[in-house]
């Protein structure tokens, strides 16, 4: 028997209104823990981005647009509030949903409720400029909202990406329409029930779950978007880039990684070492920020191999309810996926430093693989150039800071990096010459920090979320120039 869950509906949120989609048609949700279904969610069409899309114009010529940015920013901190009183019942959905330990669910849920205040907060302190021009003029900026805002959210994170842009763009006065994945999800749809909660006029947020192909192509498409944020896959997002250039509007693009770890032979390895796995297992190795290579100085090598290896024998791999170090992947296709880069490592002969183990009792149905740290891969193999998505860290040796920079940059990608030493220089040297978006310096944040702009460069993708950063993505700047001799 399926167990209730709250906040599931298979129906559309469009106008302030819950129905079902237009076609009727529903989708199964899976549980990755153990295969079984675990929903039905609507299957959105084209004729409900639609509706969505002129329910958030209307939102934006009625009520919506009509309120203060200290008015939207109420809102959004009462509903930050609401959603820190749902914490259990909102880590529970992700984890069933996602297949994520309760504890990254918990740790999910608050973020969001952090993003909720943080944009709360900043709704009415975006400034605008005067700018000293010709003699008998005044010149100012102010910022606008784009309009309606059109939000393309993955299943890795989805609470996560949900709050870094959606509560973004809310704060700057767009109307919203949101398109989960088909994959997770129910948070997704708890929001649009907070938010209803927290007030929010109707047409605000709108949320169409369906088929990537289906809704989020008619969304991306759409000639009444007026700006697009997506996180996902490179080719996905090669597509959402170029509807977008078909309306010649904005987009953000976040598009994961294969971000390093650069431990040098002066850092301090026990602060380093949880960061390392941590880094790379967390939401089973599915995190666009994931440190998924770890390069470590020859002089240190040898330990550090040994100090991550013995982490991951210790990791236990289990369902979500569970609450073990790593859950199951979100999907069959994930785990093909996965399993086809750990056949690469043996066929290609790397060594396998250690893996974690599967607890006995995980349901057979359940997406499973054990953690796995691949050591002395050399940098242009696959493994160490491609992005996985799963729990699977590969470990390169290197010799020098120059040698250390060729191979972090050595990558199609550019989101994050880690530098692990103690030499202050360095530090800066490093932070400097990476082509990334982030750097952490002696910490590292894989999927952290609401108050840090965050975004890539190369194939990661371009545009900036969260921080106060992500408010002016969102919004478009005005410049006012006045003639009064
Ligand atoms: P996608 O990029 O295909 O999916 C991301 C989002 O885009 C989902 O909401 C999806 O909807 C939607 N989408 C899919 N096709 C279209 C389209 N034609 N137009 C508009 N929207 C669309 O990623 P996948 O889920 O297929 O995962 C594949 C790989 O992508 C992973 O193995 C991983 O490497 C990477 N990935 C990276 C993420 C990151 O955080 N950067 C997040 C997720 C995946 P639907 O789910 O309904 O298809």
């Amino acid at each position: 028997m399926r167990e209730t869950l709250p906040f599931a509906t298979n129906e559309v949120f469009i106008g302030g209104r819950w129905r079902a989609a237009s076609g009727g048609q529903t989708l199964p949700l899976a549980n990755p823990s153990d295969g079984s279904t675990l929903a039905e969610i609507a299957r959105g069409s084209a004729d409900d981005v639609d509706a969505a899309v002129a329910a958030a114009q209307a939102a934006l010529a009625g009520d919506w647009g009509r309120l203060t940015a200290a008015e939207r920013g109420r809102l959004l901190a009462t509903m930050g509030r609401k959603v820190l009183e749902h914490v259990e019942e909102l880590a529970r959905l992700e984890a069933l949903d996602v297949g994520k330990p309760l504890k990254q669910g918990r740790a999910d849920a608050v973020a969001l409720a952090r993003y909720l205040e943080f944009y709360g907060g900043a709704a009415d302190k975006v400034m605008g400029e005067t700018i000293p021009y010709l003699n008998g003029y005044t010149a100012l900026t102010w910022r606008e909202p784009h309009g309606v805002t059109g939000h393309i959210v993955p299943w890795n994170y989805p609470m996560q990406i949900i709050g870094r842009s959606v509560g973004a763009a809310l704060a700057m006065g767009n109307a919203c329409v949101l398109k989960p994945a088909e994959e997770a999800c129910l948070t997704a749809l708890a929001f649009a029930r907070i938010a209803e909660e927290a007030g929010f006029p109707a047409g605000a947020l709108n949320v169409v779950p369906g088929l990537g192909e289906e809704a989020g192509a008619a969304l991306t498409a759409h000639a009444g978007v007026q700006h697009l944020s997506f996180t996902g896959s490179v080719a996905t997002g090669r597509l959402v880039q170029a509807a977008a250039a078909r309306n010649t509007i904005p987009v953000t693009l976040e598009l994961g990684g294969k971000s390093p770890q650069i431990v040098f032979a002066d850092a301090d390895l026990d602060a380093a070492l949880p960061f390392l796995v941590n880094a790379g297992i967390q939401n089973a190795g599915q995190t666009c920020s994931a440190a998924s290579r770890i390069l470590v100085e020859r002089a240190v090598f040898d330990e550090v191999v040994a100090r991550m290896a013995q982490r991951y024998r210790a990791l236990r791999v289990g369902p979500a309810l569970a609450d073990l170090d790593v859950g199951p992947l979100i999907s069959a296709r994930q785990h093909e996926i996965v399993s086809h880069y750990l056949a690469l490592a043996r066929d290609s002969g790397l060594q396998v430093a250690a893996q974690g183990e599967i607890v006995h009792d995980a349901p057979a149905g359940g997406w499973y693989v054990r953690p796995t740290l691949v050591a002395g891969v050399p940098d242009r193999h696959a493994l160490a150039q491609e992005e996985i998505f799963g729990p699977v860290q590969v470990v390169i040796a290197f010799d020098g800071e120059a040698e250390a920079l060729r191979i972090a940059n050595g990558t199609a990608y550019g989101l994050v990096a880690g530098v692990w030493t103690r030499d202050g220089s360095r530090q800066l040297r490093m932070a400097r010459a990476l082509k990334c978006g982030q750097v952490f310096v002696n910490n590292y944040g894989a999927g952290g920090g609401v108050e840090l702009p965050f975004g890539g460069v190369g194939a990661s993708g371009h545009g900036r979320e969260k921080g106060f950063e992500a408010l002016y993505g969102f919004s478009a700047l005005k410049t006012v120039a006045i003639l009064h001799g």
